[in-house]
């Protein structure tokens, strides 16, 4: 089974590849202006896609004993607070994005922290469950279908990240022969 950081690397690497692509793919249909005008709007998605690709590099081992599964608070906290806030500060509105921070966000933030820290008191059978092709289509359309809560995207951004999660599941799977 391959360390943490061989799954975390192998997700960045996917994530780099995915945005690269992406951006080249908009670059051959017209010209450097496009470029910018199509990464300003894919960006965000880009970015909440490669959170949860990196996320989902790491989560399956969240059954296991190691140092991972004690990063599940944050990581939560963190997937639920930062579409909300990148979105109002995306779409310019800075400082509702710091009231925002400052009130809801960090009640929402320490609130999934908790949540995702009991998720360690479920007894996940090592390997079992969470090593599933299930569980990385969940992970996958969980994250996209809380993405379109916020109306800050258009359903392309949410499918784009959902899916980059999903690839970032299966990934750890692949790795672990799980696939
Ligand atoms: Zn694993």
């Amino acid at each position: 089974m391959p360390r943490w950081e061989v799954h975390l690397t192998t997700g960045l690497g996917a994530s780099i590849l995915i945005s690269f692509g992406l951006l080249m793919g908009v670059y051959d249909r017209g010209g450097m202006t496009n470029v910018l005008s199509a990464a300003g709007r894919y960006l965000l998605p880009l970015s909440l896609g490669t959170l949860a690709l990196l996320a989902g590099s790491v989560l399956p081992d969240l059954d296991g004993r190691g140092m991972v599964r004690w990063f599940v608070g944050p990581l939560a906290g963190a997937m639920a607070l930062v579409p909300p806030l990148a979105g109002r500060m995306f779409s310019g509105n800075v400082s509702g994005g710091l009231d925002f921070l400052y009130g809801p966000g960090a009640r929402l933030f320490l609130f999934s922290c908790a949540v995702g820290y009991m998720m360690l008191l479920v007894p996940f059978e090592h390997r079992g469950f969470l090593h599933s092709h299930r569980a990385a289509l969940i992970f996958g359309t969980v994250w996209g279908g809380y993405l379109l809560f916020h109306p800050f995207f258009d359903p392309v951004g949410p499918f784009l990240a959902g899916a980059m999660g999903y690839l970032g599941y299966s990934w750890h799977l692949a790795l672990d022969g799980k696939l």
